[in-house]
């Protein structure tokens, strides 16, 4: 057999056929309907995930079986069906018709395949491996792999380090991009945020980011530990967002890593507006928040059917009783939900016995959970009488979350 000729198929706007509607058409009809195809599906039955995506409009749904001048007008035929005798009624009317046509069933039968794919950004790699699909599946993934953790270059061109990268300025020149880095487990960091760090020409992290996303780093990357930025907090804070505006407005991809998600308590919003009155493009990927990670790992669901409908995340940084605090501690106290309290642990006596002296019960759960979702983490459960004392004796530090609300222990 002679070999393949690679394409990419521009279907915007194109009529594609898929005959079936079964397990293999909703595997196939995302990746159409994201190229922009109108996708028109034959089938008497449809999965619910294809059922759904007809109700909304997105595909047009012929519900009885095929007949051949459904081909007519089409650009390309994707056959999911397992009947042989129906799927080669199928390639049989595409044949006469001059149309290329996909065969789930029978690759040898088909006048096209469709090769394992990645997406990464605007790059799409696309593998064919003769008539051997598992290879150019282990094939993909070893790409994919080398894409994500920058072994590979993706679409940054790897600049000689202080040069702007060429490739970069030809998209728009520096930006800055706020990641969420997740809650310390490297693995939680997002698909999109863990491209976007292998692209970066400076890395600007916080305290709380993962020391293995570092590590993956290549050698010319800039990295800036903005802990160690002297000064006080809110110099410091100054001297990070100059830094971010500086370097994009140098040309270069600046990505401000941090712990959990960027706008959750860090800061994250005050170096957008920096950015933008700076008149530097900034965009954020959100994070996976250690107030929802935290608990979860320690084996506590923020919400529980039947226990807690809703779930209140607070900062404790500042005392309830200091005339600065902007959270409605008595209130807090009256609900029945989840409280989630975040940076509390110096201020945990107060937080406990103010929640107490509004009417949270004492025999309340309450749990702390120090370094959630790394090597390190340790939790307590207790009850909001005791936890600020129990804290205390177990010698528990930053960084550490602390749970109040019958969802502790619902798992046990
Ligand atoms: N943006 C971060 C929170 C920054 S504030 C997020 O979305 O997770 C820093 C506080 O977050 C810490 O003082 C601690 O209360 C909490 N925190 C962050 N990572 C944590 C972890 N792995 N385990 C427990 N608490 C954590």
């Amino acid at each position: 057999m002679s070999s393949p000729y690679p394409l990419a198929l521009l279907l915007q706007g194109r009529r594609v056929l898929v005959v079936g509607g079964g397990a293999v058409a909703t595997r196939r009809v995302p990746a159409l309907l994201d190229a922009g195809a109108r996708v028109e599906v034959v089938s008497p039955h449809l999965t619910p995930a294809l059922r759904a995506l007809a109700d909304a409009g997105r595909v047009a749904w012929s519900e009885r079986r095929f007949q051949a001048s459904d081909v007519d007008g089409a650009w390309l035929v994707q056959v999911a069906v397992d009947d042989p005798a129906a799927a080669a009624a199928v390639s049989a009317a595409a044949l006469e018709r001059r149309v290329f046509c996909v065969r789930a069933d029978d690759r040898h039968a088909a006048t096209a395949w469709t090769p394992a794919t990645t997406r990464h950004g605007a790059v799409t790699v696309a593998v064919t491996a003769g008539g051997d699909p598992p290879r150019a599946v282990v094939i993909r993934d070893a790409i994919r792999e080398g894409l994500l953790d920058g072994t590979l270059p993706g679409c940054a061109v790897p600049s000689p380090a202080g040069a702007s990268a060429p490739a970069r300025e030809v998209v728009g020149g520096g930006r800055v991009v706020l990641i969420g880095a997740g809650p310390g487990d490297p693995e939680l960091i997002t698909v999109k945020g863990r491209r976007l760090l292998a692209e970066a020409d400076v890395v600007v992290a916080d305290r709380l980011v993962p020391g293995l996303l570092l590590d993956e780093l290549r050698p010319e990357v800039e990295l800036v530990d903005a802990s160690k930025i002297p000064y006080g907090p809110a110099k410091a804070q100054e001297e990070i967002n100059r830094i971010l505006v500086e370097r994009a407005a140098a040309g270069l991809m600046v990505v401000r890593l941090k712990g959990g998600d960027p706008y959750v308590f860090g800061r994250g919003g005050e170096e957008a507006i920096a950015c933008a009155r700076a008149g530097v493009p900034v965009t954020v990927v959100p994070g996976v928040t250690s107030s929802v990670a935290a608990p979860a790992v320690a084996g506590i669901p923020v919400t529980h059917r039947g226990v807690a409908h809703e779930f209140t995340v607070v900062s404790g940084h500042v005392a309830p009783d200091d005339p600065s605090s902007l959270v409605d501690w008595p209130a807090l106290a009256r609900l029945r939900g989840t409280l989630v309290v975040l940076m509390g642990l110096k201020n945990l006596p107060r937080i406990a016995a103010t929640l107490l002296a509004h009417g949270r019960a004492p025999e309340t759960p309450a749990a702390v959970v120090q370094e959630g979702t790394t090597g390190a983490q340790r939790s307590l459960r207790t009850t909001l009488a005791e936890v600020a004392s129990e804290t205390a004796a177990a010698g528990f530090r930053p960084p550490a979350i602390v749970v109040v609300g019958e969802v502790v222990g619902i798992l046990d």
